[in-house]
């Protein structure tokens, strides 16, 4: 006997999404452990500024549960997090989750087996107090951007005024009058910096790498539009075909098949260098503005009020090196020192050092899953599992995630763990398994589609990115198109897994 059936560590969109799938496969002793406060995942935790989703919201949602009352074609953050909300009331997810509590720790008991999960409170008089749980299966959903990254920059523990990482906002902080800096121009800084340009008498932008942006064909949604979605549901499932479909021209194909397709990543460029040229009047803030690598190689986003900031007198761009901060401020490697009240880092999150996996997991005769990714590569079957971690899914997976939308990751997850479960029932099965044959073969699948990408293809020597390991390969995303994504999670033979 164990103490429950199914624990999902994470109730983000990925963890919701696995519970859905559960229950439709009947399981109803779920636990899913939640180390904040309230579900959500990343829609929960931010709540910066500008937050919004940069991937159309009838994309950027589960297929199944379309939301035609989405106000915004890129529904703001906090929309976003009432979605949330709706799925886990309408899915009766609720009663599974416990919140304020973080998984420390898993291991497979071989002679019993099953998982047993340790876990603490994070907060509060239990804190550090561990509770051992036991599950015949693990899943984890904890995110690919959920360990904040602080920059390794000299001085950053003396800064003497306000220091705010993005994804801790403090919403009572006030910024009007400050002179404000900011590290960091990945997708979260281009939606921050137009907001606290309104707000900072100074605002001091420093930038390592520049950003492809192209522009964002946002509108607020009218309501008979909203009200067609509701009864006419087809409506809002043509919106989505046609919005992912010029999503997987621009983010899948044109930087995941380069090889084949390299005019639709020149096209993307073009765009987005358009786009700079329109809104950027000073050629010198456009140069700097301008990346040097291929569209793709690292995630590009899309804004139309980031550009249009710099032009305003009180906005600099500084893309010299930052060397040290001090009590006051911040001095670039020419010497100059910028006076900083209040420093945002926008610096992002560190996946490969603490979240391959996000905790540590113990497999089959001691095999510790972190440290096997990290001696011997990166791997895990379509995704999802890996050999010698029986009865445990990874929902966040080197070669997992799609390029399309997080949805579409979730879903084919969702699919691949449908016919698994449905296999283990029709064999009266205890444990799966993947084989070690499949998950090698899927690898070399996968390295031999990564020979297409502009990874290896473009050049993207001097994009940094989180889409690379420490080591410098690019094993995130998953280098195929959506259609075969979708095709594969239908198609893989479920021999390729051992039932016990
Ligand atoms: P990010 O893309 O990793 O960007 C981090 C930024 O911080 C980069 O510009 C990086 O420069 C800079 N940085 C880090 N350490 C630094 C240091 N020591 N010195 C100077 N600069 C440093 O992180 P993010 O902007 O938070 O975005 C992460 C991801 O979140 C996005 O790619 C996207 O997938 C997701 N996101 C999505 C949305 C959405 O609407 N869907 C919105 C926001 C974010 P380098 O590039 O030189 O390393």
């Amino acid at each position: 006997m164990t103490d429950h059936d199914v624990i999902i560590i994470g109730a983000g969109f990925g963890g919701m999404g696995a519970a859905i799938s559960l229950r439709r496969l009947g399981y109803d002793d779920l636990l899913i452990v939640e180390r904040e406060d309230d579900l959500g995942g990343t829609w929960h935790v931010n709540h910066y500024p500008g937050l919004a989703v940069d991937i159309a919201s009838v994309t950027y949602s589960y297929s199944f549960e379309p939301n035609p009352g989405w106000q915004n074609w890129f529904a703001r953050g906090s929309e976003l997090k009432k979605y949330a909300e709706h799925v886990a009331d309408k899915y009766d997810l609720r009663r599974h989750m416990v919140f304020g509590v973080s998984a420390e720790g898993a291991r497979w008991d071989e002679d019993e087996q099953h998982w047993v999960v340790t876990t603490s409170p994070v907060d509060g008089p239990g804190k550090g107090v561990t509770t051992v749980r036991t599950a015949r299966f693990l899943m984890t959903a904890t995110g690919f951007l959920s360990q904040p990254r602080l920059p390794d920059i000299d001085g950053v523990d003396d800064f003497a005024g306000t220091v705010i990482h993005t994804a801790k906002w403090d919403d009572t902080i006030d910024l009007a009058g400050k002179q404000v800096a900011v590290i960091g121009t990945g997708a979260t800084a281009v939606q921050l910096i137009p907001q606290l340009a309104k707000k900072a008498s100074a605002l001091t932008v420093f930038q390592r790498t520049p950003i492809w942006v192209t522009p964002k064909n946002d509108f607020r949604i009218p309501k008979p539009v909203q009200a067609l979605f509701a009864l006419q549901p087809w409506t809002q499932r043509v919106a989505r075909a046609a919005n992912s479909a010029w999503l997987e021209g621009m983010m899948v194909t044109a930087v995941l098949h380069y090889k084949q397709a390299r005019f639709l990543n020149n096209g993307a460029a073009a765009l987005a260098k358009a786009h700079l040229r329109r809104q950027v009047k000073d050629p010198e803030i456009r140069r700097k503005l301008t990346p040097d690598y291929s569209f793709g190689c690292k995630r590009p986003t899309f804004s139309n009020d980031y550009y249009p900031t710099f032009n305003a007198e009180h906005v600099s761009l500084e893309t010299t090196p930052i060397s040290r901060i001090t009590p006051t401020g911040i001095v670039t490697a020419d010497g100059s020192e910028t006076s900083v009240d209040v420093l945002v880092l926008a610096t992002g999150f560190n996946l490969w050092d603490s979240n391959f996996p996000a905790f540590e997991i113990i497999g089959r005769e001691g095999r510790d899953l972190g440290k096997s990714w990290r001696q011997s590569g990166y791997h895990a079957f379509e995704g999802v599992s890996i050999p010698g971690f029986p009865n445990f899914i990874s929902l966040n997976s080197p070669y997992s995630y799609s390029g399309l939308s997080y949805f579409m990751t979730i879903e084919v997850q969702m699919r691949h763990l449908e016919r698994l479960f449905a296999a283990m029932a029709d064999w009266d099965a205890r444990t799966f398994e993947v084989t070690a044959k499949a998950d090698a073969e899927f690898l070399q699948h996968m390295l031999e589609r990564m020979d297409d990408t502009v990874f290896l293809q473009g050049s993207c020597a001097t994009a940094r990115s989180y889409y690379y390991t420490n080591e410098g390969d690019a094993v995130l995303l998953r280098p195929t198109s959506s259609a075969s994504a979708r095709r594969a999670v239908e198609s893989f033979p479920l021999e390729d897994y051992t039932f016990e």
